[in-house]
């Protein structure tokens, strides 16, 4: 019955398509890429102006072009200062290399699963919808009723399928498209029925609207005694979201996540929607499509959760992925089970890239693994110039002497960190550090062990790193020292902050600095009861010394911090083993050591401020 009326109004001459044309001005835009040939009318759209506006401009400084002609760099520019964006030309070729680009015959074409967001204000349930959707279309006892979560899953309404990605909110959401993916066919707008229409509800449906992608109103909380779910209509009726039953085109569904009525609804009007979308894909063909979240595992290395959106992914791929690239190893769908192909619309989990990439990078398979390794490597080159055109000079040493003298106006900063969810956390507070006008500028953000090629971008661009709860490996710290790269370790956020606010502020006068006096390999583990695990070493650097704190590094990542708790040579104790010898270790309370794993011993200095 709703199918009908959406489609009705759908197809009325006088239905309001979704429009960003009268909501250009609320979207700032600072930077833009544009590739060689733009027209006047594709840069328009990409600084969200009229192009009309755009020819008078270029009218009044002398030039006569139309909506079709293309613009020279120099034109680019002039009209990008003119609105205050910094243009940056990229290598069409290079940049697209990922994309899907081939036209598919419509014989190939099938139906796929509409990938669906949620968004709305906070608390007013998008977390417990989506868990209410998913659990209850989890069969019980089918999987043993486990979930796992990968960053999307799939569903089954109706025998068909509909992927919900599930980290709600618009930031996420924001955050995949300034990457340029566009995974979302349909969007949830959730509203309280007892707290009505809010910033963020406005704040997402702005964001569905700049991506054009269709909106479903999710009206929630219908069994709390204050619902009222016709003040929601009403407001967001003059947000142009005009119900189906009052004429318009939007379907509202009344539900509530905690006693699951409505969700049938909602999810039926889902396929609704996707079907006037008519949502295709070529499952015949190598895969492409776009990361949904990455994180670095302590015991499988990098791991990735791909939403497959064209073509079928299968084990054994060769892939790149952003600027990385492998093989897909291992393939896990939502519920944690290992599987051997994956076709459109399908999020996956999948291991054996060599790198951590971002969400929202897009990915494809190559059919010679080469090629894909070739690709990767490239990518990974224009990445490294692109984030070094994009910063300025700077070190954390002199940075506030750099800042007296006006030399510098921002500060740029590197951040590493054990996941991504950290990584951006870490960036977000200390961008938001501001002192004389100076401002912290976060040229890469990622998961990961800190690299060479961070110290090398670090290096070209003056930058500092900062590590959360990773540590740089014996090759990437004499990197840093040869480049003069400073890398600063910390795990608790607010401690960075603190620090480098106090350095910009020509304050940094730490009373006591960790110095690392050496690093050991674990060669061997013995297990001794009363004594737990003894550490057979070899001091690779430096020494390690007996009143020492230690910390266990395993694939680049901190997995304990601790005490020292014995340290021999042979049967004897030692007060110090240095580098070249071999040693054994205990660590106070901790007895998880495994072989191949790094113990680093630092000692904490005083540092005479200066
Ligand atoms: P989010 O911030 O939008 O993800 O909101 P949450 O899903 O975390 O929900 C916020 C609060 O509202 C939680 O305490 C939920 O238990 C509660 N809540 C969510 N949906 C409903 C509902 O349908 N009815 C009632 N009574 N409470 C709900």
């Amino acid at each position: 019955m709703a199918k009908q009326t959406y489609k009705k109004h759908l197809n009325k001459k006088n239905a309001k398509p979704i429009s960003n044309e009268d909501k250009k001005e609320e979207i700032k835009i600072e930077a833009i890429n544009y590739t060689d040939g733009i027209t006047v009318g594709e840069l328009a759209n990409k600084i969200n102006k009229n192009s009309g506006e755009l020819i008078k401009l270029l009218f009044m400084l002398g030039k006569a072009l139309t909506i079709n002609s293309p613009l020279d760099d120099e034109n680019v520019e002039l009209i990008c200062v003119e609105y205050g964006i910094t243009p940056t030309k990229i290598d069409e070729e290079e940049e697209e290399s990922l994309a899907d680009t081939e036209i598919d015959n419509p014989d190939d074409l099938r139906q796929r699963a509409p990938i669906v967001t949620i968004m709305g204000h906070v608390d007013h349930g998008k977390t417990s919808i989506l868990d209410a959707i998913r659990s209850s279309n989890v069969t019980s006892g089918e999987f043993g009723g486990i979930t796992q979560h990968i960053g999307a899953y799939q569903v089954d309404v109706n025998g068909k399928k509909v992927t919900f990605l599930d980290t709600p909110g618009h930031e996420a959401f924001t955050a995949m498209r300034a990457r340029g993916a566009s995974v979302t066919d349909v969007s949830i707008i959730v509203v309280a029925a007892d707290d009505g229409v809010m910033p963020q509800t406005r704040e997402a449906i702005d964001h569905s609207k700049a991506a054009k992608v269709p909106m479903i109103v999710a009206v929630n909380k219908m069994d709390k005694p204050g619902a009222n779910p016709d003040k929601v209509k009403n407001a967001l009726s003059e947000l142009d979201l005009m119900p189906e039953e009052w004429g318009g085109d939007t379907i509202y569904v009344n539900c509530s996540a905690k006693t699951g009525d409505g969700l049938q609804e909602l999810l039926e009007s889902i396929l609704v929607v996707a079907e006037v979308k008519d949502l295709k894909a070529n499952p015949s063909k190598l895969a492409t499509g776009t990361v949904i979240e990455a994180k670095l595992d302590k015991g499988r290395g990098p791991v990735t959760t791909l939403l497959v959106q064209n073509g079928t992914l299968h084990q054994g791929d060769s892939i790149v992925v952003g600027a990385c690239y492998g093989k897909v190893r291992k393939m896990t769908n939502d519920k944690g089970e290992e599987i051997n192909e994956a076709p459109p619309s399908m999020p996956v989990e999948v291991i054996g890239l060599n790198d951590v990439p971002v969400a929202g990078d897009n990915f494809k398979v190559f059919a010679d693994d080469k090629d894909a390794r070739a690709v990767a490597q490239a990518r990974n080159k224009t990445k490294i110039e692109k984030e070094r055109k994009a910063t300025s000079a700077m070190s954390l040493d002199d940075l506030s002497s750099q800042i007296a003298s006006g030399d510098i106006k921002e500060v740029p900063v590197l951040v590493k960190a054990d996941v991504q969810g950290t990584a951006e956390a870490v960036a977000s507070s200390l961008s938001k550090i501001e002192v004389d006008g100076v401002k912290v500028n976060i040229i890469r953000q990622s998961a990961g062990s800190i690299s060479e090629s961070d110290v090398i971008l670090a290096s070209v661009s003056h930058a500092v790193i900062y590590g959360f709860n990773v540590r740089p490996n014996a090759t990437v710290r004499k990197k840093a020292q040869e480049e003069g790269v400073e890398i600063r370790l910390h795990n608790i956020i607010y401690k960075a902050v603190e620090e480098m606010e106090a350095a910009m502020k020509g304050m940094l006068a730490p009373v006591f600095e960790e110095v690392v006096t050496g690093q050991a390999e674990v060669r061997k583990t013995y297990k001794v009861s009363k004594v737990g695990t003894i550490a057979g070493c070899m001091v690779t650097e430096g020494k390690i010394v007996k009143e020492s704190g230690v910390r266990l590094i395993r694939d680049g990542i901190v997995i304990y911090t601790g005490k020292l708790g014995s340290l021999k040579r042979f049967e004897n104790d030692a007060k110090e083993v240095v580098s070249g010898y071999e040693c054994g270790m205990t660590i106070e309370n901790f007895n998880d050591i495994k072989e191949g794993d790094i113990i680093e011993g630092y000692v904490d200095q005083e540092v005479k401020p200066e």
